[in-house]
């Protein structure tokens, strides 16, 4: 059975140089930096806040992967962390060596200044699944709003949805997940608890680090007795207050990070972990006997989903080789972090399983300066001319998304097609034919490496 969806005319409510679609750290990056290089920039977000998994999924820790390392943030993400922290401190944070957390609810706060500051017009509550196509080109977006749907024009528009809705809904190629089976990452719905001794946790040590360790030996040992398959346990922010404002625990795998039917199954089977594991630290963490669940975050947050298919595709073997391009955009050191897509639990966590065989997790040694570079190409989409991508959903394979998939780096992405979509305006160019030297230079000139 099929219906049609009869064809609407709709006034362009809106025309700019940039659009931005998408509020996390890529669509950040992309919106402050072009308006930055003198673009009139219109930011859409489908949620109430931006921040993207930062404030929607509570992944507070965005720079965890660098923690402890020679590397350090660049560009607009260390300005952002700079300027939080003159204005929050450590976000009530009084776990020690821990690296700086936000607070998911200040930086709602944080955000929403910096846009007026940076001079983004933003429009919350909107959501783009839909565009208008003409040739290789688009036309307008479209939005949908409780009062129905409305179209936005602009010369140049970046996909910063994490999931590539726009790139997706212009007839872009792209890839999902594993070549094998297509699973990407599981999803995982994050929470915190009130309640804790806050003392008894800090006192002589970090106990969280101890009981995280503890309850992963347990879990291999199979003496949970849980549902939930995930073996490891991070916690973020610990206040004095008493309250774990991230835990990042209940996984749902082998689900589709663009189906509803999956992302509602996702949703009511994490919540039920929630509650399963709330029962296990009460009884088993010591400090825990007296908590609540304090919040459950406002949606499953993913890891991966499409990779639109760009004009290069970074490998991990770019990575593994350092591999210089002319184009580079930014340079990122050499990580990957992908939690296994089918919920496999053993593994060794080495690269060369391909994400076949349990999780990846090549962490940054000490004293490791191996870094890798982003291609400007892999940001330009094929097909569609006006069009770029930032974020995770940039053109990769699945292993090298588990490493351009961080937050800073995914800043990064944005910071340089905000960019070169600004100068490309400019230039009255499209994206594919910018001047990239100029594009690099203006780069350095934020800050960028
Ligand atoms: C549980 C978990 C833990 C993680 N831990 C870490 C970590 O410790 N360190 C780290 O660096 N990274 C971590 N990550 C990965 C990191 O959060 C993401 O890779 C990163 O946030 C991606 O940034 P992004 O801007 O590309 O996408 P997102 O953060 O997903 O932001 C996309 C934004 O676009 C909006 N949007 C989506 N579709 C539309 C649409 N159609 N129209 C309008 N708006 C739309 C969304 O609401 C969202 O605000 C973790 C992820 C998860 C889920």
């Amino acid at each position: 059975m099929k219906i049609t969806v009869k064809a609407k005319e709709l006034e362009i409510a809106e025309k700019v140089d940039v659009l931005v679609v998408g509020g996390g750290p890529a669509g950040i990056g992309a919106a402050v930096s072009a308006a930055r290089a003198g673009s009139s920039v219109l930011l859409l977000e489908r949620r109430a806040f931006l921040g993207g998994n930062i404030t929607a999924s509570y992944v507070e820790t965005c720079n965890w992967f660098l923690h402890g390392t020679k590397f350090s943030a660049h560009g607009l993400y260390s300005e952002i962390e700079k300027d939080y922290r003159a204005r929050y401190g450590r976000s009530h944070d009084i776990r020690e060596n821990a690296p700086h957390r936000f607070s998911s609810e200040y930086l709602k706060i944080f955000l929403d200044e910096l846009m007026i500051k940076e001079k983004v017009k933003v429009l919350l509550y909107s959501f783009v699944n839909d565009v208008v196509v003409e040739g290789d080109h688009i036309q307008g977006a479209i939005i949908q709003t409780k009062q129905g749907p409305m179209a936005v024009a602009a010369s140049v528009i970046i996909d910063a949805t994490g999931d590539g809705d726009v790139a997706f809904a212009a007839g872009v190629p792209f890839k999902q997940g594993r070549d094998k089976d297509g699973y990407c990452q599981p999803g995982t719905l994050n929470f915190r608890i009130a309640g804790l001794d806050a003392r008894a946790l800090t006192e002589g040590g970090d106990k969280l680090k101890e009981i995280a360790k503890q309850f992963t030996q347990d879990y291999l040992a199979g003496k949970t007795g849980l549902d939930c398959k995930r073996k490891d346990l991070p916690f973020g922010r610990l206040t004095s207050a008493g309250i774990i404002s991230y835990i990042n625990y209940p996984c749902s795998y082998m689900i589709d990070p663009t189906s509803n039917v999956d992302l509602t199954k996702g949703e009511i089977e994490c919540r039920g972990y929630i509650k399963q594991f709330y029962g296990y630290m009460k009884d088993h963490f010591p400090g825990f006997e007296k908590i609540e669940i304090a919040s459950i975050a406002p949606e499953i947050g993913f890891r991966d989903s499409r990779r639109i298919q760009g004009k290069y595709t970074l490998t991990h073997e770019d990575i593994e080789g350092s591999k210089t391009f002319d184009d580079v955009i930014c340079i990122f050191p050499r990580m990957y972090d992908m939690l296994s897509p089918d919920g496999f639990m053993g593994g060794d966590g080495s690269l060369e399983s391909g994400g076949n065989h349990g999780h990846i997790y090549v962490h940054i040694k000490e004293d490791d300066t191996r870094s890798f570079g982003v291609p400007y190409r892999c940001l330009v989409p094929e097909r569609i001319d006006n069009l770029l991508v930032a974020g995770r959903c940039i053109s990769t394979t699945h292993v090298a998304e588990s490493s351009i998939r961080a937050i800073y780096a995914c800043m990064l992405t944005g910071q340089a097609a905000g960019v070169a979509a600004s100068l490309s305006v400019k230039a009255n160019v499209m994206p594919e034919q910018v001047d990239i030297t100029n594009v690099q230079g203006t780069l350095k000139t934020m800050g960028v490496l």
